[in-house]
């Protein structure tokens, strides 16, 4: 699939790549001079082009959630940036298994890394407000982070376009996902953008409407 171009607002801009075997989304955050990087899913010399080209100072690396499909890229950038990690501490647990640890389904393993338990509520990162909201159901400790300034949403593998994430891997809870996506992310305003762990993003208010999981579809 090919990468899309950045996507900017005011001064903020959303770069996105697809990455690794099973093309997860990895969103880079960044203003002119410093970068976030989202789910970091795959080899990561497009991202590390990316922020070398613009001078860009990587500052946090944010998982959505453990599975190794979203951080199999993560030592790499922390090798080539020295920066933290966060998720959350409820999907440790995930990083003994091959789900967290690669090697299901004859994938690589994803190399160890470190990570610090990140709180739910308000945070800033690149001088922006970022709530991260809890959207369990998928992964126990599975996160969005939502950027009220830039109108956008980080959901990981909770909510697709027109679709909803597998809650039938262990740990997962479907009444929870679909409970985490009514809840939180159809909370947010409609024309929020939600980039999703995998496919094209798409909006919270046309996600409400058309989503035939959890939109007001499901009432006809
Ligand atoms: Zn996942």
């Amino acid at each position: 699939m090919k990468n899309k171009p950045a996507y900017s607002k005011d001064r903020m801009h959303i770069a996105v790549f697809f990455l690794g075997p099973l093309e997860t989304t990895c969103c880079l955050v960044h203003d002119d001079r410093e970068c976030i990087v989202i789910d970091p899913g795959g080899e990561s010399s497009q991202v590390i082009m990316y922020l070398k080209e613009r001078g860009l100072n990587l500052t946090h690396i944010l998982c959505t959630h453990l599975h190794f499909d979203h951080t199999m890229g993560v030592q790499e950038l922390v090798e080539a940036f020295g920066v933290p990690v966060h998720a959350s501490e409820a999907d440790r647990y995930l990083l003994q298994s091959e789900l967290g640890r690669g090697g299901v389904w004859g994938m690589p393993l994803v190399k160890s890394f470190e990570f610090q338990g990140i709180e739910h509520g308000e945070h800033s990162f690149l001088d922006a407000r970022c709530d991260v909201l809890p959207t369990p159901g998928h992964t126990p400790g599975g996160l969005s982070f939502y950027f009220p300034g830039l109108e956008a949403v980080f959901a990981g593998d909770t909510l697709f376009y027109r679709s909803i994430g597998r809650s039938d891997f262990p740990g997962g809870n479907q009444t929870v996902l679909e409970r985490s996506i009514r809840e939180r992310l159809f909370s947010l305003p409609e024309n929020t953008r939600v980039y999703s762990g995998h496919g094209p993003a798409t909006s919270i208010g046309d996600e409400r409407r058309n989503n035939p999981y959890v939109g007001d579809f499901k009432r006809f």
